[in-house]
């Protein structure tokens, strides 16, 4: 394929929204309620995105089980972040959630009910009544498939107010001017293969998570950090790249997630003698801990030998106590996800599970609008004209260091339509499009010629070996010489990448040159999560580090900003200060 910059076609919209998840839908839907021109680019078809796999829920202190505050969410969102969370962003989340359930419930999702009639609400790990004293049910659930009904209502409800989508497109690269200003997105239409620009007066990334650089991870395989790559090519810095969340029961061997909602109904974990492990772990919470605190106990059991199954690499997942009932109504898909993936039946049998990669919780920052934000020592944050993030691709940052389980639907909802609303003013101030740069095209069409002309590698290869390095070099707990080998290991990775050929070139639907631009994607996101886990020298949240096995507030409660060029990493300070109350002051964190 040879393309020069005139033979490209070019569109013009108020809004270009990269991604229907659920993050792109919510914002979509509040533009093209408003009456602006949005497009929604998405590489699947939009109920595909990674949101539709989303099982447990969503939390809000809606009060319908138990009393619920809202500034207990933000307590327990806060440390569960090892407070490295920014405060004003949690407080504002917590603060619109139960507002943001109403309003989905009114958009026709079908929540399930108490008998009261109420919406139904489960436990999950870290969600505490009054600061922490007792677990408390507060994540509202549709049965063990949230994700799925939440979707599609979004979708539905684009339809119906019109939202133009552009489906099987491929967004390459950010289009930014001299300025640093976001003009919009050079994409590929995958069937064609032919290359489009977006002309836009607002750009909005909502391109997901990136859980496919490990090898054993929840994630589809759509999500390869295309939003990450594409800043990170236009010049923007990844924040809080070290911390990934290890999920602690993905099925063994499989990767498929067992939703936490399945410990928040009253199933538990247990090692080979039987032991409810995590009694000794967190007396008090237990099996409710925060995800890390758990993944960090499985691993150690298995790493001490009281792992079960054939080669001891895995714990149990027990739930046959809950009764064939209870899981048939409240658990399904995990019925089915056990019987398909590890060949038990939950209602007799426990499922083997192992901490498995499943959430970023780093991405590109922004304020609580929703903009895009670069950060100076001196004159702090200032917005990037013209782009937005938000979804998982973004960091806020609500979930700093570890995320609670549930909160991320909530975080898509909440900042999705906060971004909406600013896009809507942005786009009523702004009369004309501003003018797209000359060549506009000329790095992204290099980018895509080079991998006509290389002789190297395949993207099956690469991406094992990145998968690899990662899982081996920074995984649960993190080594010292595994890190620093790390650091090397990754970047010849990525040099490798840079030498990929496509096999099969007249491939249907150019799915092998999609394959090898997400690879590109995915290497962004492994060079910088190596390079920060390496620099951190503490533990926190999910960051667990043999060497340094404390937090250390004095010298890193900061958050890392890592830029591609020259693989530079800066760090700027948390927000400790809420919107309305007061700090939560940061402390021994335990459950
Ligand atoms: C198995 C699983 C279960 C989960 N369960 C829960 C839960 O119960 N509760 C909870 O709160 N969180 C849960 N999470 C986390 C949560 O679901 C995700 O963080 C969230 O759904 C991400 O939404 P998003 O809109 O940011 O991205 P996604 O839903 O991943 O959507 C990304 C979109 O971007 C598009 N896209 C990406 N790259 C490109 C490109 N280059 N060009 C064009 N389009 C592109 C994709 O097509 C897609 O439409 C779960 C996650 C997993 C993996």
């Amino acid at each position: 394929m040879s393309l020069s910059n005139n033979q490209i076609k070019k569109h013009q919209f108020d809004a270009v929204i990269i991604g229907g998840g659920g993050a792109g839908l919510r914002a979509s839907l509040q533009l093209a309620q408003a009456g602006v021109k949005v497009a929604v680019l998405s590489k699947v078809f939009p109920t595909r995105s990674h949101t539709v796999a989303a099982q447990g829920g969503i939390a809000a202190a809606l009060g319908n089980v138990a009393e619920d505050k809202w500034l207990w969410h933000m307590y327990d969102t806060i440390k569960g972040s090892d407070f490295l969370g920014d405060q004003d962003a949690i407080e504002f989340m917590c603060k619109n959630a139960a507002k943001a359930i109403i309003e989905l419930e009114h958009f026709g999702m079908p929540f399930d009910r108490l008998a009261s009639g109420k919406i139904f609400q489960r436990p999950f790990g870290g969600m505490t009544q009054n600061f922490g004293e007792t677990p408390i049910s507060r994540t509202c659930a549709v049965a063990d498939r949230t994700g799925h009904a939440m979707l599609h209502t979004l979708y539905q409800r684009n339809i119906q107010a019109n939202t133009q989508f552009f489906v099987e497109w491929f967004a390459l690269d950010l289009i930014r001017d001299a300025d640093g200003d976001v003009l919009g997105v050079i994409a590929l239409q995958i069937e064609t293969g032919e290359i489009h620009i977006m002309h836009a007066k607002t750009t909005l990334l909502a391109t997901g998570g990136a859980g496919r650089i490990f090898q054993a991870s929840t994630n589809a395989f759509i999500n390869t950090g295309d939003g990450l790559g594409m800043a990170a090519r236009a010049g923007l810095p990844l924040q809080d790249m070290e911390f990934w969340q290890f999920h602690p029961t993905g099925v063994l061997h499989a990767g498929v997630l067992i939703t936490e909602g399945v410990r928040g109904e009253g199933g538990y974990l247990v090692n080979s003698e039987g032991e409810r492990f995590m009694e000794r772990y967190a007396p008090h919470a237990k099996d409710l801990a925060s995800r890390d605190v758990i993944s960090r106990a499985s691993a150690t059991e298995i790493k001490e030998g009281r792992g079960v199954g054939k080669n001891k690499d895995a714990v149990y997942l027990k739930l046959d106590h809950l009764g064939e009932e209870l899981i048939n109504k409240r658990l399904p898909g995990i019925r089915e996800i056990a019987k398909t993936f590890a060949n038990v039946d939950p209602i007799k049998d426990p499922i083997p599970v192992v901490p498995t990669a499943h959430y970023m919780m780093g991405g590109i920052p922004t304020n609580l609008d929703g903009q895009v934000v670069l950060f100076d020592e001196n004159a702090g944050e200032k917005a990037v004209n013209g782009l937005y993030a938000v979804g998982e691709c973004a960091c806020v940052s609500v979930h700093g260091a570890n995320r609670l389980g549930s909160n991320s639907l909530l975080d898509l909802v909440v900042f999705g339509k906060a971004a909406g609303d600013k896009m809507v003013a942005e786009i009523a101030q702004s009369k004309a499009h501003k003018p797209l740069p000359a060549n506009v095209a000329d790095a992204t069409l290099a980018r895509i010629a080079r991998l006509e002309k290389a002789q190297g590698e395949s993207v099956p290869e690469v991406g094992a070996a990145m998968r690899k390095t990662m899982q081996t070099h920074c995984g649960v707990f993190r080594f010292p010489e595994l890190l620093s080998e790390g650091v090397g290991a990754i970047d010849a990775v990525a040099q490798r990448a840079q030498h990929i050929s496509i096999s099969d070139k007249s491939q249907v639907f150019n799915t092998a040159r999609i394959e090898a631009l997400e690879l590109d994607n995915l290497m962004e996101v492994a060079v910088a999560t190596m390079r920060t886990a390496h620099a951190r020298l503490e533990s926190r949240g999910a960051h667990a580090r043999e060497d340094f096995a404390e937090r250390d507030d004095a010298n890193w409660l900061k958050h890392s900003l890592f830029y591609k060029q020259n693989n530079a990493i800066s760090y700027k300070p948390v927000r400790l200060k809420p919107l309305t109350v007061e700090s939560f002051e940061p402390k021994k964190r335990v459950y």
